[in-house]
């Protein structure tokens, strides 16, 4: 938001591209080198801040997953083979290139993702460090995981990940293959292919032996090649949970180990005696973050009846001070909603909303005329049969639902076909706990909100999905055990 009569209106601060340089076009990396698709098809991926092309890459076929398959088998054979210690050693080294780069890199993704340099450059990039350096830890020491001794692992890994947190989500599945002893094809999503190939161009910087890490681009039929593809021995996904099950099915009755990593609609729980600033800045962090498109969003409010007039007074006053524009600025609070598609699917959900009759606020701000936007939007009057209620909308939209007693408030977050994340917002221990412990959902922050950590598992219940990331329970996901 932009206010031109505001004498304390921040100027502008903008990142300077500068420091990227992306390249017209990219190719396949497989086996350590660069190489072009045997077919001819080519995809754009843009800006969705200010839809400008960045850069063509190519859409892989069959032809090339497999070439990138077979790259990534005959890999396999020395990696496993190494020692620990030494498979540690291109880790620590590719956690320390990010550091060093990961100024280019917060500035590539904010291009590619649209998402607030202030978050690639706070959050994503010192986490995605994190993991490297975190599993890179591991890899001496298997030993001692809780898995027996000599652990084996699986083989080749095929990853698919989604456009949300895409050198994140790179991270996840990348660090503890490698740590393991496994080698990797990974396809990173059609509208964020960039920050996975510069990564391909890190793994040459750290002298990665060649065919560890294969990244193959395209949309979801690369990705369907890849996941079909006999000569995998794992299967990682992070995404919708229509295309998980469609991947359940699709590797049902084969040896594949898989981890899936759904959707979710977490519930942030407010109490009546919860400190209400704390818990507004929570709230916003819930659902704004990254634009609400995450997959452990709080999207669902769940505020105790009698403070429900305070705390949406709060909410709408925070809400109306968040700044929405350039992604590059460092002032700014939300960015460009990831694609035109997404928009689109955001857009529909809300109107869903208010043809349902549920009450829909949002933020008095001006959406840029070019790029893709939706305003911070929030839903009262919301009930448990609302589609908003139900639905993954992966937007900036929160629904409000209010709770008179704490078996309410468990009964009602747990009302749903997902459990991937919850909040907690009280003054006391014994309440976190009591409640807490009976949240069928993965994560529980008390007191705070998306808050990440290597070294803490994190995945669902129900249709969020199975199966563990990050943590030594992330190690089990890429081991014969
Ligand atoms: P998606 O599941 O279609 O895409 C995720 C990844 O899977 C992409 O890399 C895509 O190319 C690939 N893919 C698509 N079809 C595939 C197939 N048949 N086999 C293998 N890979 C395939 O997600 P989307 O269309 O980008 O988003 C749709 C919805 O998914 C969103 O609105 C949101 O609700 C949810 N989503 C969740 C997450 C998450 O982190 N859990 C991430 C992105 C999207
Ligand atoms: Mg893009």
């Amino acid at each position: 938001m932009t206010t031109t009569t505001n004498p304390f209106a921040y100027a502008p601060a903008p990142e300077s591209r500068a420091i990227v340089d992306i390249a017209p076009s990219y190719g396949l990396f497989i086996d350590g080198e660069f190489t072009e698709s045997s077919g001819q098809d080519r995809n754009k991926t843009v800006s969705p801040a200010t839809e400008e092309v960045l850069a063509e890459y190519a859409q892989a076929n069959a032809e090339d997953v497999d070439r990138a398959v077979k790259a990534a088998r005959k890999a396999f054979e020395k990696w496993s083979a190494l020692p620990g210690s030494e498979r540690a050693k291109y880790l620590f080294r590719i956690a320390r290139i990010i550091q060093e780069r990961s100024r280019e890199l917060a500035v590539l993704e904010t291009l590619d993702n649209g998402k607030p340099i202030k978050e690639t450059r706070d959050a994503d990039l010192p986490l995605v460090a994190a993991h490297f350096f975190y599993y890179a830890g591991w890899a001496d020491k298997l030993d001692h995981a809780g898995y027996g001794p000599n652990p084996r692992p699986l083989g080749v890994a095929g990853q698919v990940i989604p456009w949300n947190f895409p050198l994140l989500m790179l991270a996840w599945k990348i660090a503890p293959a490698l740590a393991t002893g496994n080698t990797v094809v990974l396809k990173p999503a059609e509208t964020t292919p960039l920050s996975a190939l510069f990564f391909a161009d890190i793994c040459r910087q750290a002298g990665l032996p060649r065919g560890v890490v294969n990244i193959v681009t395209g949309d979801g039929r690369t990705g369907q090649a890849l996941v079909s593809h006999p000569g995998i021995n794992k299967v990682a996904f992070t995404g919708s949970t229509a295309v998980g099950k469609a991947i359940a099915r699709e590797i049902a009755g084969t040896d594949k180990k898989v981890t899936l990593e759904l959707g979710g609609k977490g519930a942030n729980i407010v109490f009546d005696d919860a400190p209400i600033d704390q818990a507004v800045e929570g709230i916003v962090n819930g659902i704004f973050f990254n634009q609400g498109q995450v997959c452990c969003a709080g999207s669902r409010l769940l505020v105790q009846e009698s403070i429900q007039e305070e705390l949406l007074d709060a909410l709408k006053r925070r809400l109306s001070t968040l700044r929405l524009g350039d992604p590059l600025d460092k002032n700014t609070d939300i960015g460009a909603i990831n694609s035109a598609e997404q928009l689109a699917r955001i857009t529909a959900l809300a109107e869903t909303g208010e043809a349902e009759g549920a009450e829909r606020w949002s933020a008095p701000c001006e959406l840029p005329s070019a790029g893709y936007w939706f305003a911070p939007t929030l839903f009262t009057n919301v009930t448990q049969a609302h589609t908003v209620a139900r639905d993954e909308i992966f937007g900036p939209v929160l629904s409000v639902l209010t709770f008179r007693t704490p078996d309410e408030a468990v009964a009602k977050a747990n009302n749903s076909q997902y459990g991937l994340s919850a909040g907690i917002w009280t003054e006391k221990g014994s309440r976190i706990l009591a409640v807490a412990s009976k949240l069928r959902a993965g994560v529980v922050w008390a007191n705070t909100f998306n808050k990440f950590d290597p070294t803490s598992p994190f995945g669902g219940y129900k249709e969020s999905g199975f199966g563990r990331e990050g943590g030594r329970h992330g190690l089990e996901a890429y081991l014969d055990v």
